[in-house]
């Protein structure tokens, strides 16, 4: 730690954007873990674990030149090899590149989870951070619009777990298909080339590269011109509007409330018929929960087969930010061996007793009187003691933190007595 001190100038602060997880937040990140896994398993999703280091092609082919993420938030870089490497901004774009890689097609479709840190370069504040951290969950290889219902489902079943649904409202809107976005583009085209000079500079390059990206501006200019611009809607082709209908009807007969949000684009290229977001108004600016949507030419396009796809991320830390405080652990129980003998004995007991679930501290080493304070400090609710007495009689003696009192139970009662109090 001293050298480290020192060939750092003092400067201990972790890269900016960047944060120790420890405490009660880690606590929650589990808790989320925990409910998620649960959840996506009662639906038949199953794990993957894709590297977070991806060539850099996986992105930039995939998510649009002109996506926030591409040109402004990607960690890009050479490796001593000359490859150029990025560290993953998103999931999609990596589990489509393990589709492919392993050839999964042959069990499609198929249900991936997966989860881990992500990295974009962006302005950290609250709920907003350059490594960061999601939930990830892929429906792979079916165009059905059930698949899309089960996505939003599973999604809401896992904020309902968290018991944070409610602080959170769902909003769909469909993209519509390939004819319906080609018919909306040329309207969007006719109608923000009327505001050129008002655009934004950056909405202006979205104007020739992609102008439905326009609609995702948070530009406050951009935003006003927004607000009276046409309507996918009005473009749907008949499939796609029979697609989003039932959608709906999906979502209604599982039990999930929405409303249908126009503006509601997702800020990617490949995403086409249903996009869905779960937002709040508890985070500020940082207002997108999790976000999702159907994406059926993205494994065709890296080259993979046909495969039609709908999938949502959800960011860890803000899911944190709105979870209510958790139950603490159940408090541990201190053993505290007097004597050479005693102490040889603490090891076997200690085991005996986690394997009964209960939570154990044996603390290490030095005099009675010190292992005491040290359980004190760990917030125990009570003491194991003993000595060479209680070994010769086969007993413990109990010493509760809370009110003082002592009580000696026979070897064979310890665990029940000691369960008997949850102290939790
Ligand atoms: P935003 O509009 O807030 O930038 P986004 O549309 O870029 O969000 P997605 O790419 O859809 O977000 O990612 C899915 C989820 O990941 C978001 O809903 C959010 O919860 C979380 N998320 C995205 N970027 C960050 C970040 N920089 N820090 C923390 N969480 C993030
Ligand atoms: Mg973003």
């Amino acid at each position: 730690m001293k050298y480290i001190r020192e060939s750092m100038g003092n400067d201990l602060r972790p890269v900016r954007g960047t944060r120790d997880i420890l405490d009660e937040e880690i606590l929650r990140f589990e808790r989320i873990l925990d409910a998620t896994r649960r959840v996506s398993a009662l639906y038949g999703f199953e794990p993957l674990s894709t590297p977070i280091l991806e060539f850099t092609e996986v992105f930039k082919r995939t998510l649009g030149d002109a996506s926030d993420i591409v040109t402004k938030e990607m960690y890009t870089f050479d490796d001593r090899g000359g490859e150029s490497l990025t560290l993953r901004p998103e999931f999609t774009a990596g589990v489509a590149r393990a589709f492919i890689s392993n050839g999964l097609a042959q069990r499609a479709p198929i249900k991936l989870y997966s989860h881990g840190p992500l990295f974009r370069y962006e302005r950290p504040q609250k709920g907003r951070y350059r490594q960061f951290h999601q939930i990830n969950i892929e429906i792979l290889g079916t165009a059905e619009p059930g698949a899309d219902v089960e996505a939003i489902t599973v999604g809401a079943h896992i904020l309902d777990t968290l018991g944070i649904l409610g602080k959170t409202k769902l909003e769909i809107n469909s993209l519509g298909d390939s004819a319906s976005r080609d018919a909306y583009r040329a309207a969007l085209v006719k109608y923000f080339s009327g505001f050129k000079n008002d655009l934004s500079a950056e909405s202006k390059i979205r104007l020739e590269k992609n102008p439905l990206r326009i609609l995702d501006s948070k530009d406050p200019s951009d935003k006003k011109i927004v607000a009276d611009a046409p309507a996918l809607g009005e473009h749907y082709s008949e499939d796609a509007k029979r697609f989003f209908d039932t959608v709906q009807e999906g979502l209604t007969a599982s039990g999930v409330a929405y409303t249908v949000n126009p503006r509601i684009v997702r800020g990617l290229d490949y995403y086409c018929h249903t996009a869905f977001e779960f937002t709040t108004d508890l985070l500020g600016a940082q207002n997108a929960v999790l976000g999702g949507g159907r994406y059926d030419g993205l494994i065709e396009q890296m080259g993979g087969p046909k495969t039609p796809a709908v999938g949502f991320a959800a960011g860890i830390e803000r899911l944190a930010l709105l979870l209510d405080e958790g139950k603490n652990h159940a408090r541990p129980i201190a053993i505290i061996p007097i004597g050479a003998a005693a102490e040889k004995k603490a090891y076997a007991l200690a085991r005996s007793l986690r394997d009964k679930k209960i939570r154990v501290e044996l603390g290490f080493g030095g005099n009675a009187g010190k292992r005491m304070k040290r359980a004190a400090k760990r917030n125990t609710r009570a003491a194991v003691i003993f000595g060479d007495d209680e070994l010769a009689s086969k007993s413990y003696k109990i010493k509760q933190f809370d009110t003082g009192k002592e009580h000696t139970v026979p070897a064979d009662m310890l665990a029940e007595a000691l369960s008997d109090d949850t102290g939790s």
